[in-house]
């Protein structure tokens, strides 16, 4: 029997969710209270970019399984389960937001009348689950819902792939045994033999944190060890394909960069920290992380101003890559921001070029120049940063970009490219974590 599902909350994990459980033959309803968001996906517009999201999302309308209301009595008038996808951003402070849950709660107790599970399926603090519980059953009687956690794991830019194949599936309970109504909302993943851990709800939130922070620290010390390579002429990318092949390491994980961005590793490494903190458990390495990666950040732009001999005032820099990692249009929290904040302010001219974050980045930075086209964003450029790994980047024609440029000078935050041949052809290069220059 097909299951009735309410999502709340339509941005990349809500939507995700929303394809992902209709494709598994349950019947869902999609609920934001952003009512442009509801009218482009009923229309099978997906909103954000992701690979593959148009194509699910637009057959599971058609199938008639799925659906999106912006009307919240609507979305819950016949859901047995309501997974709520809200945002969790982070405080000035550090902590989770949990405002967006708040209100999703009241309006699901101003209307709940028979029995329903409410789902976690957003990034929240370990205690926030016990906490939905008390909430509820401080507005509604106890005996009509169910509190469930069940993180979310996918990655932008593969979250269709990592819906239907994830590594495990991570359920967390009041009792840490299993439910029934979670086993078959999830039935075709039992069916491929997707590890289910089955937890109590502090668990469950605890291995989501524990998960990001743990790749955000990989991040840090390898981006750490490519600093240090620089210095002592070492080459960090054969350092970390050498510590890679040690299978108790794994080779994931281990590519230097500006330092990680993204919705989630910022936000949620503050979080972690903070509720340590709450209960007196100082999670210095955490802490440590967060700080380097924001010194990582940093390092960037004065590898730049060094670059342009940190005489910067009337230069142009051509930013290529504004996402905070490929295939995603998502740029929240990218390095290319604090690069181009950093510039900005300093009187620099910006140039960019994006494959899919123009719009979201215009948002932010009206007074960017911004161009459909790598080479033409290259004009004039007295130094090209490239800001994210788009494979658009890795095969770039170094004879036309030489051809625009005013000065040939590459700053390749990402090592896309290959420094020998781009100082064959007269570049200044500077990578991370390899030295290049000419
Ligand atoms: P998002 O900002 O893209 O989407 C949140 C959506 O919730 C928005 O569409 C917003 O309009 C809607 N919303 C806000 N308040 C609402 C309300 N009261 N009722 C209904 N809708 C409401 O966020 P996201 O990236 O999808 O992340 C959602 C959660 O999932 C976060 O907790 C995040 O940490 C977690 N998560 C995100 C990812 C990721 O890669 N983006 C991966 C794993 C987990």
């Amino acid at each position: 029997m097909a299951i009735k599902i309410a999502v709340i909350g339509t941005g990349y994990v809500g939507i995700s969710t929303c394809v992902g459980l209709s494709d598994f033959g349950n019947i869902v309803v999609g609920f934001d209270i952003d009512d442009n968001k509801i009218k482009r996906l009923s229309s099978g517009d997906p909103v954000i970019y992701e690979n593959g999201m148009e194509y699910y999302l637009k057959k599971n309308l058609e199938t008639g399984r799925l659906s999106f209301t912006s009307d919240f009595k609507v979305a819950l008038k016949d859901a047995e389960v309501v997974f709520l996808a809200v945002g969790t951003p982070e405080r000035e402070d550090g902590s989770a937001d949990l405002s967006q849950i708040k209100s999703a709660l009241d309006a699901i107790a101003e209307i709940i009348d028979r029995p329903l599970v409410i789902v976690t399926k957003s990034t929240v603090p370990a205690g926030t689950n016990r906490w939905i519980n008390d909430y509820m059953s401080s507005k509604v009687d106890e005996n009509l819902f169910e509190v469930v956690s069940n993180p979310e794991f996918l990655r932008e830019g593969k979250a269709i792939h990592d819906f239907f194949h994830p590594d495990r599936v991570v359920i967390g309970t009041k009792d840490g045994k299993e439910n029934p109504i979670m086993r078959d909302i999830y039935r075709s993943l039992y069916l491929i033999e997707t590890p289910f851990i089955w937890c109590n709800w502090e668990t469950a939130e605890l291995i989501k944190y524990a998960s990001n922070a743990f790749l955000a620290t990989k991040i840090t010390f390898i981006n750490q060890m490519a600093n240090l390579a620089e210095e002592m002429g070492a080459d960090i990318h054969k350092i970390a394909k050498a510590m890679g092949m040690d299978g108790r390491i794994s080779s994931k994980f281990l590519h230097p960069g500006p330092g990680y961005g993204g919705s989630c590793f910022p936000k949620d490494t503050k979080a972690l920290a903070k509720t340590g903190r709450k209960v007196g458990v100082v999670m210095s390495l955490i802490e440590e992380v967060i700080s380097s990666n924001e010194t990582q950040k940093e390092r960037m732009i004065e590898k730049a101003k060094r670059l342009l001999e940190n005489n910067i005032s009337d230069k142009k820099v051509a930013v290529l890559g504004l996402a905070f990692k490929a295939e995603t249009d998502d740029i929240r929290e990218s390095p290319a921001i604090t690069i181009v904040k950093g510039f900005l302010k300093e009187g620099v001219k910006i140039s960019a070029h994006d494959p899919k974050a123009v719009e979201n980045f215009k948002k932010l930075f009206p007074y960017v120049e911004y161009y459909d086209n790598a080479y033409d964003a290259c004009k004039n450029a007295n130094l090209v940063i490239i800001c994210t790994e788009w494979n658009d980047y890795r095969n770039l024609d170094l004879d036309e970009i030489s051809r625009n440029v005013k000065e040939k000078k590459i700053l390749d935050l990402r090592n896309v490219l290959d420094p020998e041949s781009a100082i064959k052809k007269g570049f200044v290069y500077e990578g991370v974590g390899r030295k290049g220059v000419n």
